[in-house]
C-alpha cells in the first residue's frame, strides 16, 4: 500500500516509509548532482592529500577541479601496474589512498591474461550497499506487493587467494556476499530470498546450486521475481534444471537430500525445510518432462512478475533465449557497477532492455566523460580531447567514463562507453553502448583481438608439422545453446594433400587455443562450467575472399577492407557455416587455477 509521505517523491508514491526517504534521497542527490560532484572531490582529494601519488603530482593539497584537471594525467590499469603490484606485494604505506586498502577485487577485465586487481577500502562495502538499498524502493514503484513474497536469486561466491603480501583477491560480489553488511542484512519483507546464506555462501559452484535450485522449488508459490547478476547466469540455472530435475524432484518427494551435497552448513538447514512433498514434486517433474521446455520459468514458478537480470550490453545477445523460457516475462536491468566503483541504476526498471538507462548516482565518485568517436581509432594519448563534467554532457553523445574514486583511483578510465539518453533532475542518464575492445564474451570474459590473434598463432604452431597453415580467420560467440562457446572460422592452405592435419591435430588446436585465452576464459570453462568447449570450423579454400566480395558487394572500400575477427550479421554467418568442411570441438579442459600466473 503506498503511503502518503511528506518525503513523496517526484518518481512516484513510495511503497512505505523507508521507501520514501530512499526516493527522497534519489531526488536531492541528483537534483545537486553539481554540488554532490563538488563535494566527492574535495573529499576524496583532501583525505588522501599526503599520498604518494596524489604528491607526486604535486597537487599541494589543492582540490578545485581546475587544478585538479590540470595537473593529473587521465590513465588506463596498465600505468597503475607498478602502484598495484607494491600493494600486492605488501607495501602498506599511503600510496594511492590514506585509509587502508583492505582487499583487492578482481575484475572481469584483465591485463596480460590475468583479472586486474581494484584496491578497495572498507568504507566502499557503505556505498555498494547504500546503491544496493535504492533498487527496491524504486521498483516497488512499479511492481506493487512484492513484499507478499520472495525473490529466487541465483548468487554465488567464486574462489579468492591472497596476493603475495597477504591481501585477499576475490571478485566484488564475493566479497559483498561474505560480508557482513550481506549476511547479517536486516529483515526487509521487499527484499527476502528463497536462497538462504548457507547456499549462496557455499563454495562449491555444484552444491550452491543444487541448494538454491531446491529452496527455489520448494518455495514456488511464493516467488514473485526469479534473478541471477547477468543474464547468463540465470540461462545456467536453467541449463542446471534440466540436467538435475530428476533427482531435485525425487529429494521433494521422499524428504531426503541427495547424498552428493555434503557441506555440512548447508545439510543442516536444507535438513531443516525439506520435508516428504509427492504433490509438488510430481508437479515439477510433470513440466520438466516435456520436451518443450518454452515457458519453463513462468510454468514453474507461476507468480513470477518480472526476472531481474542484466541483459544491457554483451548479455543483450541472451535476450531471446531467456524471452523462450520465460514466456516472455518482462526484463528488469536494475544497476550499472564494476569493481572499480558502483556506478548508478535504473529508475524505470520495467522498462524494455533497449531502452535501459542508468543514472550516474554522483555520490558514488567523481566522474568525468572522454568524448567518444563511434567511428574513430581512439585518439592518441597526448591529444585526448577535453573531458566533461557529469553534469555537461550532452544528450545523444557518446563518452567514455573516467572515475575517481574514494579508494585511490584518478582520473581512471574503466573502458565503458555510453550514450546519453537524458537527465533525472540534473544527473545524466546513460545506454550503456559497450565496453571497448570487447571481441567475444560468453558470461563474463572478454577476449580481445590481441588475445584472440595470439591463441590462434599459438594454436597454428601444431600445423607445423603437416606443413598447413591458418590463412585467415574469424570467430563467433555461438549462444544458441547453454553453455555458450566461441567458435573460430579458420581457412587453412595446406602444402602436402597426402599429410592433412587429422581431427585429433585440430581437436589439439581447440585446446591450445583455449590454453592462450585469458584466465577468466578458462576460469568459466574449468570452475563456473559457464562457457562450453572451443570450437573450430574449418571452411573451405577462398571463403575468405567470398567474405570480401560479400562485403564490398555492400559498399564496403576494397582498399580499406580488413577480414572482421568476429562476426555476428546473419548472412555472414550463413555464409560461413555453409563452406564449413570439418569442425572440432577442444577435447579437454585448459588449465586454470585461482592462483594468479604472475
Ligand atoms: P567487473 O570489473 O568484472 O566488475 O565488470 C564490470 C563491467 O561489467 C562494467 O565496467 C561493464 O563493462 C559491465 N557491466 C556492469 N554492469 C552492467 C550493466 N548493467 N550493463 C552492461 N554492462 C555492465
Amino acid at each position: 500500500m503506498a503511503v502518503d509521505s511528506p518525503l513523496s517523491s517526484q518518481l512516484g508514491p513510495p511503497a512505505c516509509e523507508r521507501d520514501a526517504k530512499a526516493l527522497h534521497f534519489i531526488e536531492e542527490t541528483t537534483s545537486h548532482a553539481d554540488s554532490v560532484q563538488d563535494r566527492v572531490l574535495t573529499e576524496i582529494l583532501t583525505r588522501n592529500s599526503q599520498t604518494e601519488y596524489l604528491t607526486r603530482f604535486k597537487l599541494n593539497g589543492a582540490t578545485d577541479r581546475e587544478t585538479f584537471k590540470s595537473k593529473l594525467p587521465i590513465i588506463t590499469y596498465e600505468d597503475l601496474q607498478p602502484e598495484i603490484h607494491r600493494i600486492a606485494n605488501g607495501d602498506r604505506s599511503a600510496i594511492l589512498s590514506a585509509h587502508p586498502i583492505s582487499e583487492f577485487l578482481t575484475s572481469s577485465g584483465t591485463s596480460a591474461g590475468e583479472r586486474k586487481l581494484m584496491p578497495t577500502i572498507k568504507e566502499e562495502l557503505d556505498r555498494r550497499r547504500l546503491l544496493y538499498s535504492l533498487l527496491m524502493p524504486v521498483m516497488n514503484l512499479y511492481v506493487p506487493g512484492l513484499e507478499r513474497g520472495k525473490g529466487l536469486y541465483f548468487l554465488f561466491v567464486k574462489s579468492e587467494t591472497r596476493t603475495p603480501g597477504g591481501l585477499l583477491a576475490r571478485p566484488v560480489l564475493t566479497s559483498y556476499y561474505k560480508s557482513d553488511h550481506f549476511k547479517t542484512r536486516p529483515y526487509d519483507p521487499y527484499n527476502v530470498y528463497t536462497s538462504p546464506n548457507e547456499a549462496i555462501l557455499c563454495p562449491d559452484s555444484f552444491q550452491s546450486m543444487y541448494a538454491q535450485m531446491l529452496c527455489g522449488l520448494l518455495q514456488r508459490q511464493q516467488v514473485l521475481r526469479v534473478g541471477a547478476v547477468f543474464a547468463s547466469g540465470l540461462l545456467r540455472a536453467i541449463r542446471f534444471l534440466q540436467l538435475n530435475w530428476p533427482q531435485l524432484t525425487q529429494d521433494i518427494e521422499t524428504g531426503a537430500l541427495n547424498p552428493k551435497l555434503t557441506d555440512p552448513s548447508l545439510r543442516e538447514y536444507m535438513d531443516k525445510i525439506l520435508k516428504p512433498n509427492p504433490e509438488l514434486s510430481k508437479c515439477v517433474r510433470h513440466e520438466c518432462s516435456k520436451d518443450n521446455w518454452e515457458g519453463i520459468i513462468a510454468r514453474i514458478w507461476q507468480n513470477t512478475k518480472y526476472l531481474d537480470v542484466i541483459v544491457t550490453g554483451a548479455m543483450a545477445q541472451y535476450i531471446p533465449t531467456l524471452d523462450y523460457y520465460s514466456g516472455g516475462l518482462p526484463l528488469a536491468c536494475t544497476m550499472y557497477a564494476s569493481s572499480e566503483c558502483y556506478f548508478g541504476l535504473n529508475l524505470k526498471p520495467m522498462c524494455k532492455p533497449s531502452q535501459v538507462s542508468y543514472t550516474i548516482m554522483p555520490n558514488m565518485a567523481y566522474f568525468e566523460f572522454l568524448p567518444h568517436e563511434p567511428d574513430s581509432f581512439g585518439f592518441p594519448r597526448d591529444s585526448l580531447p577535453k573531458l566533461v563534467d557529469l553534469v555537461d554532457v550532452e544528450v545523444g553523445k557518446e563518452y567514455e567514463l573516467v572515475i575517481t574514486t574514494y579508494a585511490g583511483l584518478y582520473r581512471y578510465r574503466v573502458g565503458d562507453i555510453l550514450r546519453v539518453t537524458g537527465f533525472h533532475n540534473s544527473a545524466p542518464q546513460f545506454h550503456f553502448v559497450r565496453r571497448k575492445n570487447v571481441l567475444l564474451s560468453i558470461d563474463s570474459d572478454k577476449t580481445d583481438e590481441a588475445e584472440l590473434q595470439k591463441a590462434v598463432e599459438n594454436a597454428s604452431r601444431l600445423l607445423r608439422e603437416f606443413n598447413t597453415s591458418v590463412v585467415e580467420y574469424t570467430s563467433y560467440a555461438d549462444t544458441r545453446t547453454i553453455p555458450g562457446h566461441y567458435v573460430i572460422y579458420w581457412e587453412l592452405l595446406g602444402k602436402d594433400s597426402a599429410n592433412s592435419p587429422t581431427d585429433e591435430v585440430l581437436k589439439q588446436c581447440c585446446l591450445a587455443m583455449e590454453e592462450s585465452l585469458n584466465s577468466v576464459y578458462r576460469q568459466g570453462r574449468v570452475a563456473d562450467n559457464s562457457i562450453g568447449p572451443l570450437e573450430i570450423r574449418v571452411v573451405k579454400n577462398g571463403t575468405f575472399e567470398e567474405l570480401m566480395d560479400y562485403a564490398i558487394s555492400r559498399g564496403a572500400s576494397i582498399n580499406q577492407y580488413k577480414v572482421p575477427r568476429c562476426v555476428n550479421f546473419t548472412p555472414i554467418m550463413e555464409l560461413l557455416d555453409s563452406r564449413v568442411v570439418s569442425s572440432h570441438f577442444s577435447p579437454a579442459s585448459p588449465h586454470w587455477t585461482p592462483e594468479r600466473r604472475r
